[in-house]
């Protein structure tokens, strides 16, 4: 269902398809925001450049570096959703939330420098914003940089970081004022991974693949031209940066109703049995909510009337009817369902075993589902707030 859709943006959508069939640098295997091996790095830097060159990414940024004055919001939900559909790659790291960041807080020569080798794909992003005792409760992070003449002298450590050990730059938040409340004293940095001192630990997880590392910094001296915004403030520009995420709604959604198409070619075989027929029925059912969540909260996003709900409500029924399909599929490949990836038996190369190990991944990253449950209640719904997340921060640092 599409009620959002006119000649120009069905024509728009043939030309994005037919480019990606043409160009894309590959299938992309397992589902969810994936590292891909090192040797095919430079095929997704390749590919970055493609799409920000063909104006599919990067349209709203300002036309002196590269944006352009036709930009539609509706042409980048098609972007993403084709992309989806397209079991593609996309951009590898986190340059849709470093962009942002240094175009509304980056001074010129960050502008210069960072912009062009974001769109060219020379520059790959990392976020360094989790850490062991600080996801849900960010504020809490104690990664500390310390001003020592020209330079601020990092020590900590960063934990969740995907793509950390392709990544060219992070962008880093760091406590600078240790006294400061706790949603003060933070601050914002672009900082050169190659650095002496920061040692990236790559992860090996339950599906066997390395997405996000351990980053330690031990003594890192970045200069303090590498500070985004300013000086104890990088509360603001993380969460100005993150609020730009516009069109993750749109290709939660559509992953969704391809991975259901999926479940329903590997259940065919089983019809015939009606507990298989309810649940499959059940799971795209939940499917179609999940993409008229995702179109309502398009329309209110096209219409300036967003409402603090929207992306978490998408976010929450995705992650849960995801989860729900893998699970599924694993059911119905039985005894099958222990063959994983490169093992003879494995159904579709292993990919539904991968798809379920991963399939958790999607109810944490970005916000929890409990979390985001309590947005929904507290800032949504005006319920009382939790006390035991608005409790004050320890003393302790
Ligand atoms: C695949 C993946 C990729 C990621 N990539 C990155 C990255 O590149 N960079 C980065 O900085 N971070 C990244 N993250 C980290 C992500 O942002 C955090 O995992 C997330 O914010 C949760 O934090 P946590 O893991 O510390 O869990 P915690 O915050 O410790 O939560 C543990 C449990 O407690 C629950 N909980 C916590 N607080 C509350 C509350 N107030 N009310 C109810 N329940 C609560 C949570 O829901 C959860 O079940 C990634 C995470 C995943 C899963």
């Amino acid at each position: 269902m599409r009620a959002d859709t006119n000649a120009d943006l069905d024509e728009f959508r043939a030309r994005v398809r037919a480019f990606i069939a043409d160009r894309n640098p590959g299938v992309k295997h397992h589902t969810g925001v994936r590292a891909p091996d090192a040797d095919f790095v430079p095929a997704i830097r390749k590919w970055t450049a493609d799409l920000f060159a063909a104006g599919y990414l990067g349209g709203e940024w300002p036309e002196q570096y590269g944006g352009s004055s036709d930009w539609d919001l509706r042409k980048a939900f098609v972007v993403a959703e084709e992309l989806a559909t397209g079991q593609t790659w996309l951009p590898i790291g986190a340059y849709a939330l470093a962009a942002p960041a240094i175009l509304d807080f980056g001074t010129d020569a960050q502008k210069d420098h960072y912009l062009p080798r974001i769109r060219s794909g020379e520059d790959i992003w990392c976020q360094l914003f989790s850490e062991p005792g600080a996801g849900s409760d960010l504020a809490s992070l104690r990664t500390r940089a310390r001003l020592d003449g020209d330079h601020y002298i990092v020590d900590g450590q960063k934990v969740w970081t995907t793509n950390g050990q392709h990544a060219d730059v992070g962008y880093l938040l760091a406590r600078t004022d240790q006294d400061a409340p706790k949603h003060k004293g933070i601050t914002a940095f672009a900082i050169d991974m190659t650095l002496p001192g920061i040692d990236v630990r790559p992860l090996r997880e339950i599906t066997g693949t390395t997405d996000f590392n351990e980053v330690f910094f031990d003594g890192v001296r970045v200069p303090a031209s590498a500070v985004i915004g300013e000086v104890d403030n990088g509360w603001t520009v993380a969460n100005s940066s993150l609020a730009h995420e516009r069109t993750g709604v749109a290709a939660m959604a559509s992953e969704l109703q391809l991975n259901v198409g999926r479940l329903v070619d590997l259940a065919r075989p089983r019809f015939g049995e009606s507990s298989v027929r309810r649940e499959v029925g059940r799971i795209a059912t939940h499917a179609t909510v999940v993409d008229l969540m995702s179109r309502r909260a398009q329309s209110r996003m096209l219409a300036g009337q967003t409402e603090i709900t929207d992306a978490p409500t998408v976010k929450i029924f995705f992650s849960d009817t995801n989860l729900a399909m893998t699970e599924a599929g694993m059911r119905l490949e039985g005894a099958d369902g222990i063959a994983t990836e490169g093992d003879t038996a494995a159904v579709d190369d292993g990919w539904w075993q991968d798809a379920y190990l991963y399939a958790r991944a999607w109810t944490i990253a970005g916000g929890t589902n409990e979390v985001l449950k309590n947005v929904i209640a507290e800032r949504g719904l005006g319920l009382p707030r939790d006390p035991a997340w608005h409790r004050p921060r320890s003393s302790t640092p």
